[in-house]
């Protein structure tokens, strides 16, 4: 089978295309979808240091898409970042020198977060799959706590043939992460504010997903963090980054990633097994520390969420975990099964007995009363602003990196005016959150309880 077949992480699933794999979201066995090989790339990094951004995209994308004709991917990746706004015209990912660190700013997509590179691209793959296959109106159902609902909103508004319905709990997102979201008004995006929690958002959307008649009735859809897509895309910029860094191939760089659900690092991760030469992942978490406490310890055990300054990587369970262990166990699906349930089971799982999990990948956990004063110190000493996400890897980076001898890239995950709750007197601001504070809203209000929602989406979905 080649790098553009998709297998599950539970070996129960046939192989799929890349089409196939994206629509499809989570396998039917409750596996992950990953290629059956990756492609070793370590005797073409010269060939590909000077491509500009969208064009080291098609080269390293087509390893792993053989169901989209070349001339269609490259345009699906040009209008994915065409709306990245950069000084730099063709980088939608600067590597930017803040004392002895270099950070990668992955925030200038259209939400101002990381989440953009992914989004985008799946948006195009969705509205282009759906096109081709005449299929039905996809309707994607997602439950956000802020960031991924207006990056998914961003990457699907407009797009024909779907509709999104987003799920917040009312009164519990911040000003500027609603008015992301609901001042979007394309007719097929639909917000709604539910009365209740995240947690309670999130169980809607998951009890909807095994409601099968009507999951197949209305063609649900979905965006989360496991899709396939998001994190090719999120590929691509680990390769750029090490262009950037680097002045010939075989150079090595460490890379530090503020972490929650193991999406971005699992990038990372990936590229370093196709050849790319990364000497260390450091694995930044907050003070929900259930990830690094499994790298450093092999021990993986769920907690309760702890509210953090770092709301995006407030999260126990780490629903891209799987396709590491799937890695780590060497494509044994048994092996990853039977951890799996011991976790489902038993809320614990360990591979190892107190020693680090994986020589490539070192962890940390910040609190946030370092995470402020790392944000307040960069600040004094460069001038450069970390939002507090980026500041929990810069910290980890400083931490497990402390002289390095080579060069040491913090990703940047979000732009620090998004979370200026953060950030002392003289907050942070940017052109495109200040001018949502005029513009109309449209959303709906909806009591926390699965009926309505699903009443809500019939209604809006009855043309289907
Ligand atoms: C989603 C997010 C993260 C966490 O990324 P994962 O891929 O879930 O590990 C970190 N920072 C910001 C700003 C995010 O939005």
């Amino acid at each position: 089978m080649s790098c553009a077949t998709y297998i599950s992480t539970r070996g129960g699933h046939k192989p799929l295309t890349f089409l196939q794999a994206t629509l499809t979201g989570q396998a039917e066995d409750g596996g992950l979808l990953l290629p059956a090989h990756l492609p070793d790339i370590s005797g073409r990094l010269e060939d590909w240091r000077g491509l500009a951004y969208q064009s080291l995209c098609r080269a390293l994308m087509a390893a792993f898409v053989d169901d989209v004709p070349e001339a269609d991917l490259g345009a699906l990746i040009d209008r994915s970042y065409a709306d990245f706004n950069t000084d730099e015209v063709g980088n939608p990912a600067p590597l930017i020198p803040v004392s002895d660190r270099q950070v990668l700013e992955l925030f200038h997509g259209p939400t101002l977060a990381f989440k953009d590179f992914g989004l985008q691209f799946l948006g195009n793959v969705f509205e282009y799959a759906i096109s081709r296959q005449q299929a039905a109106t996809l309707n994607v159902l997602c439950a956000t706590s802020g960031d991924t609902g207006s990056a998914a909103i961003a990457g699907l508004k407009g797009k024909k043939h779907i509709r999104v319905f987003v799920l917040h709990p009312a009164g519990r997102v911040s000003k500027r992460q609603r008015l992301q979201m609901t001042t979007v008004l394309d007719e097929n995006v639909h917000n709604i504010a539910v009365a209740g929690s995240f947690d309670d958002c999130q169980s809607i959307v998951k009890d909807i997903f095994s409601e099968h008649v009507f999951k197949q009735k209305h063609n649900l859809g979905a965006v989360n963090s496991i899709n396939w897509a998001r994190v090719l895309a999120q590929i691509v910029y680990y390769f750029h980054a090490y262009f950037q860094a680097t002045k010939t191939a075989g150079e090595p760089v460490i890379f530090s990633i503020p972490t929650g659900n193991f999406g971005n690092i699992l990038a990372g991760y990936l590229a370093a097994r196709m050849g790319l030469p990364i000497s260390k992942l450091i694995l930044a978490t907050n003070e929900n520390n259930i990830l690094a406490t499994f790298f450093n310890q092999g021990k993986y055990q769920r907690g309760c969420v702890r509210y953090t300054l770092s709301p995006s990587m407030d999260i126990q369970v780490a629903s891209n975990l799987e396709r590491y262990l799937f890695s780590y166990f060497a494509g044994d699906p048994q092996k990853v099964i039977g951890f799996m349930r011991q976790f489902n089971e038993q809320g614990i799982a360990s591979v190892t007995n107190g020693t680090p999990v994986d020589p490539l990948i070192t962890a940390c956990s910040v609190d946030d009363k370092t995470t402020l004063a790392t944000m307040e110190a960069v600040y004094r000493q460069s001038g450069y602003r970390l939002d507090p996400h980026t500041a929990v890897g810069f910290k980890a980076a400083q931490i497990l990196a402390p002289a390095p001898e080579m060069p040491v890239i913090c990703l940047a995950t979000a732009h620090p005016a998004k979370f200026p709750e953060a950030t002392g007197d003289e907050k942070p601001n940017h052109p495109t959150l200040m001018q949502l504070e005029s513009l109309p809203e449209r959303y709906v209000e909806l009591p926390a309880d699965q009926q309505s929602v699903m009443a809500y989406i019939s209604g809006q979905t009855d043309d289907n």
